[in-house]
């Protein structure tokens, strides 16, 4: 029996792996989107995710900041074009008080000394803070970010994987084998043949080492866990607030905080100890409101990270059907995008992947 012929199959439907198969769809491929944890019924994720370009205690504006955020809003605008489509993210801006004076140090100096593009930030005084954000800690004044973004995870995600499958993007969510034919790898499941693929692409976040052509990629994985309150009234913001850890609005009484960060876990579940830290990051941010709040759930999940910070995309040292993209570390919503037009355009194009998110780069790889 003769079995369907795809150009390139896709490990992972995350944000990665649907943005490269968005990129390769768009250029004329055949792409077979796999992954056994996702459903076209069923959404899944985090109720909210920021993106902030400017992240981290000391404020400094990310690798290609202004292509990743132009790429991501070109792309949520596309999905909200849908008729019919939910809300998928929220454009109000991100707030960062310095609530102490570390921060302020390091806020004040990015704010002078940052290239910042146009309309992205401004200063606020610690009466302007207290005035957007009542219940927040004592403070130094912060940042604006006017770019920061709430972005709705579940429902992104869930909206991209249903558009892309409109579009001709054929989706499967079972466990596929693999094995390297002659000129293409055969795909099964359960020991059956269902189709075969040019090319390949794991995109598989933290569990992209479960493929044994990558488990000497150098990654670091990282655990964190979410906290989801509800406020006891309505919440009188629409920002995102990230100081030392992060408070974004998903709605008009719920909150999610996080994140914690693991890097030796036993297993993926959230814990008592994961809730116990992140309300205390939460009482340190907004003090106001932290015996307010009641927890209604608790996510875990596994971040990727790389020894560089940055993401890795590229080819396989010794195959040359065979791709990964991974590395995205905490912040998956902002980059991916972009970086699956540098992997999709490299694949297609031959063109090249700059050298610092490069597979290929020195230390990427433990040989
Ligand atoms: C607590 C927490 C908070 C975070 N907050 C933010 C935030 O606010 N903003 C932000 O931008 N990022 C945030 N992140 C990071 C973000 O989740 C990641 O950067 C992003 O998910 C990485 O995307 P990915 O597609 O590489 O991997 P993933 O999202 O992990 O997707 C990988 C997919 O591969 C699938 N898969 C696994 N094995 C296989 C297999 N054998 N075959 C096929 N498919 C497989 C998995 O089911 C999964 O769906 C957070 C992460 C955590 C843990």
């Amino acid at each position: 029996m003769t079995v369907p012929l795809y150009n390139t199959a896709v490990f992972g439907a995350g944000p990665a792996g649907l943005s490269i198969t968005n990129y390769l769809r768009r250029n004329g491929e055949r792409v077979l989107l796999i992954d056994p944890n996702r459903s076209l019924s069923q959404p899944k994720g985090s109720p909210a995710g920021m993106v902030n370009p400017s992240a981290g205690r000391k404020a400094n504006l990310g690798w290609c900041h202004q292509e990743c955020y132009l790429a991501l809003r070109k792309n949520l605008d596309w999905l909200c074009n849908e008729p019919g489509s939910q809300k998928l993210y929220r454009s109000d801006g991100v707030i960062r008080p310095a609530i102490d004076e570390d921060l302020a140090e390091n806020f004040r100096s990015a704010f002078r000394e940052q290239k910042w593009p146009e309309g992205w930030v401004s200063w606020l005084d610690p009466q302007e803070i207290r005035e957007c954000i009542p219940g927040i800690a004592s403070n130094h004044g912060g940042l604006f970010l006017h770019c920061g973004l709430t972005v709705y995870v579940k429902e992104y995600l869930h909206a991209y994987l249903g558009k892309l499958t409109k579009q001709g993007v054929e989706f499967l969510g079972d466990n596929v084998s693999y094995e390297a034919g002659e000129s293409t790898y055969i795909l099964k499941t359960d020991q059956k043949k269902i189709g075969r693929a040019e090319k390949m692409i794991v995109a598989a976040g933290a569990d992209t080492l479960t493929f044994p052509e990558w488990n000497d990629l150098r990654l670091d994985p990282v655990k964190g866990e979410l906290v989801i309150y509800r406020n006891q009234g309505p919440i009188p913001w629409n920002f995102g607030i990230s100081a030392l850890g992060y408070v974004l609005r998903r709605n008009s009484d719920l909150l999610i905080a996080g994140s914690t960060y693991e890097r030796n876990f036993k297993d993926r579940k959230s814990s008592e100890e994961g809730a116990r830290q992140i309300h205390k990051k939460f009482s340190r941010i907004l003090p106001g409101l932290s015996e307010k709040v009641g927890k209604v759930d608790q996510l875990a999940g596994v971040r990727a990270t790389t020894t560089n910070h940055l993401p890795v995309i590229g080819p396989h040292y010794q195959q040359e059907r065979m791709f990964v993209f991974t590395g995205l570390g905490s912040k998956g919503l902002l980059f991916s995008e972009y970086l699956a037009s540098l992997l999709g355009s490299a694949i297609l194009h031959n063109t090249e992947i700059p050298e610092v998110v490069s597979s290929l780069r020195r230390g990427a790889m433990i040989y």
